[in-house]
């Protein structure tokens, strides 16, 4: 491929199979990702990563695999993607071998994010039985509501998976259970951990139950899906080029040691934290009263037992008002995966253009 020319240290990985003449080869699938990419995603981003496939339009059909991250300011940041024969076990296998590949990381430290579909539970179980596997919870929503639809079911079920506290996430299923005892025994054989937020680890510093980040790559993408497969490879790599080089631009614009989205949140939790009561116990424990309710926060600690500083890494409203009362900066206790610095690495790398030459070896190859 050109772009490994180009854009050394690149991964471009082609499955092919012998025709029944055993001289010719038919082309199956391939595997796609860029140096600058892998590097900006390790460097720059958190380890989280959401699966999903899409169909294609073109003459050859097949499926679009993608691994898609998330940067410092909530945006996508996909990884590495794949054009496939159709989405199941072996291709998704063969798919996942590719990316921790590419990755040189250990995939069970990384949190993933995916369909509840059979074949990717059976990769996970064999190729990384110890990693964090997440379920999206738009997708269970469309399946449970075809056997338990009405807006008060889908209002608790959002309400269930929302809950960062299993106390929280008892009382939603009691109340989905008051509604319907079938809805709440339909949830209820679900690993309850994988699609509600009490359930999830604070490691990736990401709160996400659903994988919209992979939504906004297949829209971002639409108009490449309808090419030829080697066109659509040049389309999302000159989308990303572009993508890379505006996302440099307009971060070097920002001032500020935060990116501009977390920076937005801290007025939120602190507008929260005006509505709170602070105990100081000290040694930077306290205990916080909002709306009638009690928390503890450990600002030593980073934690809060609402728990929603320690999935994001953001300080909530319980632990701004903490801050503010040791007259401290709050930006002191934003995790560093949000600072403008961090975010400037998942971008640091540029996409590098194809010269003139190579676009006509591609014109030759592919009239
Ligand atoms: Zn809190």
């Amino acid at each position: 491929m050109l772009v490994m020319s180009t854009n050394p240290g690149s991964v471009v990985r082609v499955k092919g199979e012998l025709e029944q003449d055993g001289k010719c080869t038919r082309f199956v699938r391939v595997f796609y990702t860029l140096k600058a990419v892998i590097k900006g995603f390790k460097e720059g981003c958190r380890p989280f990563i959401g699966l999903d496939g899409c169909f294609l339009k073109t003459e050859y059909k097949g499926q679009l695999l993608s691994a898609v991250g998330r940067d410092a300011n909530n945006s996508f940041f996909p990884i590495a993607w794949a054009v496939v024969e159709i989405e199941n076990k072996e291709t998704w296998n063969w798919f996942m071998d590719q990316l921790l590949d590419a990755l040189g990381m250990d995939g069970n430290a990384i949190t993933w994010i995916s369909d509840r579909q059979k074949s990717l539970l059976d990769v996970f179980h064999n190729l990384l039985p110890n990693a964090e596997h997440r379920f999206c919870v738009r997708h269970i929503y469309d399946n449970f509501k075809k056997k338990h639809p009405g807006s008060k079911l889908k209002y608790l079920l959002w309400e269930a998976s929302e809950a960062y506290t299993l106390i929280d996430f008892e009382k939603a299923m009691n109340k989905i259970m008051k509604v319907s005892k079938e809805a709440y025994k339909w949830l209820d054989k679900l690993p309850a951990g994988q699609w509600s937020k009490h359930g999830f680890s604070t490691n990736s510093k990401c709160e996400l139950s659903s994988n919209n980040m992979c939504e906004s790559w297949n829209k971002h993408i639409l108009k490449a899906r309808d090419k030829p497969i080697i066109f659509l490879l040049e389309t999302i790599r000159r989308l990303l080029m572009v993508r890379f080089h505006e996302k440099r631009e307009r971060m070097g614009d920002h001032d500020g040691v935060l990116v501009p989205k977390v920076m937005k949140k801290l007025e939120e939790a602190k507008e929260g934290a005006k509505k709170c009561m602070v105990i100081t116990s000290g040694f930077n424990k306290f205990e916080v009263s909002q709306r009638g309710l009690n928390k503890a926060v450990d600002l030593e600690a980073r934690s809060c037992t609402c728990r929603v500083w320690q999935l994001t890494g953001i300080p909530c409203d319980h632990a701004a008002a903490c801050i503010k009362k040791k007259r401290h900066s709050i930006d002191d206790y934003v995790d560093k995966c949000y600072h403008k610095s961090t975010y400037s690495k998942a971008y640091a790398e540029a996409i590098n253009p194809l010269s003139m030459r190579n676009l006509r070896q591609l014109k030759m190859l592919y009239p």
